[in-house]
């Protein structure tokens, strides 16, 4: 059987390894596609500062869905990357671990070939008579004859381009990603004044970078709400007693098919509620001074770790509780309570917390809220704020807005995206990302239905599995994904 993954990264290399672990993985026929520079390591975990760091403990995060401490393991027997403080290894490191294993195979064996280039279009052939199979045909290079044909395909591209909200893309000083965030200063004098724009998680790692490599501080970071993420608190295991599938499937019984975003939440307080968890108190605890809000997190480590822990298991088990509410509680749900999702789950580290504390108070770093406008004239940035009466200016804007995250708003920089969508292969999810079939992630085509063999993984499906992209999510939807493949491989041996 033929089979293409296109995207090596996270997920790419987890479905190459659970494809490896099978003993009819000789009768497969693997091309992997990805440029020279990601293949194996992916975006996230490209080679970077070392300052960048993994959001879990290095011993619960791997790709190894039945041992959580293998990256740690891995860590510890190699001797290319040694770190002081090892809890919370670099990015990078993580990312030098999953490339072992492609290495590892491409060595080993001859079924496995690498594709050193990236994915440009695909297509579909079905021939007409009674159950003849979709063929899947990749290409690269704009090129025809460089279109190879397949039986099993892995759509697994990762993130999609930055959003770009004041539409500042192509101008001079605009640096439209912030990674890898060493390259950010390539283009910026050292007398540059430096904004960035965003105050989340990817803020957070160009910040590291900027304060300790650029003279000219303080660096401004800016947002509409100017929130910095939560800090990690002491993580628990978590068995979640009512929601359940169990009382889903009951709920579901009794109301046309769809759990009511209200019995969601009731079950949600009633598990904080196992736990004396204050909610009112924990979701309201920001105050919008930064280093108050951040001080408070490392001072209330066992309680946060709790509600945090209970988000994540949540998070873990999102595919069934997101898409059993109805398009419009999801949409409630995005406005009113993702909010408060997204601000208390991918917590940074209390190292993070520490230095950022450090440099705010040393003045390196400022954190401005309520950002309304940013304009560009004579070669300056021009920053309003809603709550300033004269504006700041900058001469260089690192944009940390983060990925896109609907269809729509795609442009050259995701043109395999659009290409396959054009085609009809993929549409858009009205939540974001591309349709698929939640349980399989089966890609579900506007032309041609469910295609039982084109597997989706990662941030391009993010409107069916929201919330359920982190490293040890998509191990396990790899590892049903591959269990589906080798099960049809059996039927056609
Ligand atoms: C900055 C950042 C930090 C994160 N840190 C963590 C963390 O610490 N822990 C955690 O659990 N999660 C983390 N995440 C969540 C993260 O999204 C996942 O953990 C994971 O890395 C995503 O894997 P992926 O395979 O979907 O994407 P990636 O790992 O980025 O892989 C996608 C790959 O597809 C390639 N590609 C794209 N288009 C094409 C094409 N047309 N043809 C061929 N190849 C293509 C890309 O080059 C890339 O290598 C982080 C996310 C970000 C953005």
């Amino acid at each position: 059987m033929r089979v293409a993954i296109i995207g090596m990264g996270t997920a790419g290399v987890s479905i190459l390894r659970q494809l490896e672990a099978h003993s009819y993985f000789s009768e497969l026929d693997i091309d992997v596609y990805d440029d020279p520079q990601n293949m194996g390591q992916g975006v996230p975990f490209q080679n970077d500062s070392a300052q960048l760091l993994i959001n879990l403990p290095s011993k619960d995060m791997s790709l190894n869905a039945h041992d959580a401490s293998e990256f740690f393991n891995w860590y510890e027997t190699q001797n290319q990357f040694k770190f002081d403080n090892a809890t919370y290894l670099p990015r990078f490191v993580f990312g030098h671990y999953m490339k072992s294993y492609l290495e590892k195979f491409n060595q080993q064996y001859s079924n496995i070939h690498l594709i050193t280039e990236k994915a440009t279009e695909m297509y579909l052939e079905q021939g007409y008579e009674e159950n003849a199979r979709i063929q899947y045909f990749v290409c690269t290079n704009h090129q025809q004859e460089a279109c190879r044909q397949y039986d099993y395909v892995f759509l697994t591209v990762g993130t999609m381009a930055y959003h770009d909200p004041y539409h500042l893309k192509g101008l001079k000083g605009y640096i439209p990603s912030p990674y890898p965030t060493y390259e950010t200063l390539n283009e910026v004098d050292s007398t540059d004044d430096i904004a960035i724009i965003g105050t989340g998680l990817s803020s957070l790692d160009v910040i590291r970078y900027v304060v300790k490599h650029h003279p000219n501080l303080p660096i401004t970071a800016t947002s509409r709400h100017g929130e910095l993420p939560s800090v990690r608190g002491n993580m628990i295991d978590i068995t979640l007693r009512h929601i359940t599938k169990e009382n889903f499937e009951s709920i579901l019984r009794s109301h046309f098919g769809v759990v009511p975003l209200e019995s969601m939440i009731r079950l949600f307080k009633q598990e904080c509620e196992d736990y004396n968890i204050p909610l009112q108190e924990l979701i309201n605890r920001k105050v919008g001074d930064p280093i108050k809000d951040l001080k408070y997190d490392l001072a209330h480590p066992e309680i946060l770790g709790v509600f945090q822990s209970i988000l994540e298991t949540i998070k873990e088990n999102m595919n069934w509780i997101w898409n059993s509410l109805s398009l419009q509680d999801q949409e409630v749900f995005m406005k009113k309570y993702m909010p408060i999702l997204k601000a208390n789950s991918n917590p940074m580290p209390p190292r993070t917390a520490r230095l950022l504390i450090e440099e705010i108070s040393a003045g390196h770093v400022v954190i401005k809220k309520d950002l309304a406008d940013v304009q560009y004239k004579n070669e300056t940035y021009i920053f309003k704020y809603h709550n300033q009466v004269e504006p700041d200016y900058f001469n260089v804007v690192i944009n940390a807005t983060g990925p896109k995250t609907q269809l729509k708003d795609l442009d050259d920089d995701d043109a395999f995206i659009i290409d396959i969508a054009n085609r009809q292969i993929v549409q858009p999810h009205p939540m974001g990302g591309i349709q698929i079939v939640p349980e399989t992630n089966q890609v579900i085509s506007p032309r041609h239905g469910t295609l039982p063999h084109l597997i989706a993984i990662g941030q391009i499906t993010n409107g069916i599995n929201q919330a359920r992209n982190g490293v040890n999510m998509i191990v396990r939807q790899s590892v049903q994904a591959v269990k589906s493949l080798y099960d049809f491989h059996e039927q056609i041996r």
